[in-house]
């Protein structure tokens, strides 16, 4: 049978474009399928979604040749994580480790951009935008997936990239077990008194983790989880009151000056598929 594409991957964020980048830097014929358009190029005022790349993860990506923009990324050379009760505390040091750093916080819409351009580079990748699997059929040699605009393509492996709700999962009949962990993330990126920092700093509280992301220049993401009813009242502070609470929490080394666009606070839950092993994120 002729298939369309070697393999063909469900979703076009972080995951399934950095796939795509990397499958189809090696040759191999790829078909990315994407239900929205292609991302925008990023400007102004950094987002709120911030990722690590470890090192392995950052070596995968450029492996792919994509380019990432130094300016918008930031390196990190210690990793600081400890018990708010006193029980543990572990300071890593990249030159300890023999490296140059542990890797890079980068917004997740800068990273998903640079794949992207790097997809249009690769005449092994074709983008299908704007469309959503509708279903799919197994057949000896492969599998069909049908798609809500019309097309059918075909390859020898489909890759689910779509989610944490994955329509694909579903269409595979793979069953998640889901729990709630009754906690609640506020993300706040802040402007630092310090320039820029290289400490990914983490505490675990009986509540949940909070955590200090470096971002380049005068800038730091912070992550705060919290019971769900400490998180809604904390959203309703004043910038005045915000700023006090972050200098209480968060580490003084570091002082925060001015809090800037608090995020929407996201439910804290996880969902395992029960036929894969998976850890919860952190
Ligand atoms: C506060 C917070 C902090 C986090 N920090 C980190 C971190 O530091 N490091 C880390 O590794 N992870 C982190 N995570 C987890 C990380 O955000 C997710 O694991 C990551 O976004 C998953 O990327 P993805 O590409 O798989 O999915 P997504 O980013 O959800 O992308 C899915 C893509 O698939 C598309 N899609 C969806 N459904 C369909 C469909 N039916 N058909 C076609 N396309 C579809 C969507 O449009 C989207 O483009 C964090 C999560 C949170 C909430």
């Amino acid at each position: 049978m002729q298939h369309n594409h070697d393999i063909i991957i469900v979703g076009g964020g972080m995951v399934g474009a950095a796939l795509a980048a990397r499958v189809g830097h090696a040759g191999f014929s790829v078909g990315l399928v994407e239900q929205g358009d292609a991302p925008a190029e990023p400007s102004g005022d950094y987002d709120l979604r911030i990722s690590s790349l470890n090192a392995r993860s950052l070596a995968f990506v450029k492996a792919s040749g994509t380019a990432l923009p130094e300016e918008r990324s930031c390196p990190f050379r210690h990793i600081d994580v400890s018990n708010q009760d006193g029980t543990g505390h572990s300071l890593f040091s990249a030159e300890e480790s023999g490296m140059d750093d542990f890797g890079i916080f980068i917004e997740n819409r800068t990273l998903q951009y640079a794949l992207w351009q790097r997809l249009e580079q690769l005449p092994s990748v074709t983008c299908y935008t704007q469309c959503a699997p509708l279903n799919t059929i197994t057949s000896s040699t492969g599998r069909l997936l049908e798609l809500d605009n019309g097309k059918t393509l075909s390859a020898r492996l489909i890759v689910g990239a779509d989610g944490a709700k994955s329509t694909l999962r579903e269409l595979a009949g793979i069953s998640v077990s889901s729990y709630d962990y009754h906690q609640r993330a506020m993300i706040i990126n802040v402007e630092t008194e310090l320039p820029q920092q290289d400490v990914s700093w983490q505490v675990f509280t009986p509540t949940g983790p909070i955590a200090m992301l470096p971002l380049p220049g005068h800038r730091a993401s912070l992550v705060w989880y919290d019971t769900e009813q400490a998180t809604q009242d904390r959203e309703q502070l004043d910038d005045e009151a915000l700023k006090a609470a972050i200098e209480m929490a968060f580490p003084n080394a570091w002082v925060t000056s001015s809090a800037s666009s608090p995020g929407p606070a996201s439910p804290s839950s996880a969902s395992t598929p029960t036929a894969i092993s998976a850890n919860a994120w952190r």
